[in-house]
């Protein structure tokens, strides 16, 4: 067998790479580093710190920030500075801001060797926008996965709404489109389908599905010879 693979998952928001992510890090016992997590626990900061110069707290916080993160009973735990934030990150608020900061080139700068420490002893599912392309262009295996801007939001819509958060589909359907924007359409790192990767729709699949699907070609990387 091959050394444990990193696996690079891109793809949109709400596309179902953390919900798919999560089920294959536990199926292959592998590390799941959710790195949207990362950028939404500087956001937390950058929000808390409160300049109006969000450019300038975003590109000094990073480049002081100490993450710790874990998996726990299937949970993705991240702390910063010495702070648990992870009860804090979800909210659309926080997506939104870590998606304007994310567009500012110290800051993936900053982030760059952090995310790659996190994955050097292979073994792990790495979830983004910028995995295949940026961070681990030599990675074993590259997927992308995306799904129609209804049905991203319709996933959305149930997300927020089982954590009883008020929601509006419209708003949500309208930050998807922003957001999508501002991750495509950025100078540094934008949202591309990485070279190679393998491309999944997931509009009109079940998670089983798409578990089964991605697994498969996840073990036939690791069994080849
Ligand atoms: O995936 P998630 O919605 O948690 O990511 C929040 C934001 O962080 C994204 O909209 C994107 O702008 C940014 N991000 C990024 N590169 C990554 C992961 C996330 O730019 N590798």
């Amino acid at each position: 067998m091959k050394k444990k693979p990193v696996v690079t998952i891109d793809g949109p928001a709400g596309s179902g790479k953390s919900t798919i992510s999560r089920l294959l890090a536990a199926r292959f016992s592998f590390f799941y580093l959710d790195t949207g997590a990362l950028y939404r626990a500087l956001a937390y900061l950058v929000d808390e710190d409160g300049r109006e110069d969000i450019e300038k707290a975003a590109t000094e916080i990073s480049g002081n920030a100490r993450f710790e993160i874990k998996n726990e009973n299937g949970a993705f735990l991240i702390s910063v500075n010495g702070k648990d934030v992870s009860a804090h990150i979800r909210s659309e608020k926080m997506g939104l801001l870590a998606s304007k900061i994310s567009a500012i080139p110290a800051v993936r700068q900053n982030l760059l060797e952090i995310q790659r420490g996190l994955a050097a002893r292979g073994g792990v599912i790495a979830e983004g926008r910028d995995m295949g392309t940026v961070v681990f262009p030599e990675a074993g295996i590259k997927f992308y996965m995306e799904a129609s801007v209804k049905k991203r939001a319709h996933r959305r819509y149930l997300e927020l709404a089982s954590r009883k958060e008020a929601v509006n589909i419209a708003e949500i359907e309208s930050d998807i489109i922003r957001r999508d924007r501002q991750d495509k359409e950025r100078a540094t790192a934008p949202l591309r389908i990485p070279k190679k990767a393998i491309v999944i729709d997931t509009t009109d699949k079940s998670i089983p599905e798409v578990v089964e699907e991605m697994s498969l070609a996840i073990e036939r990387y690791m069994y080849s010879p």
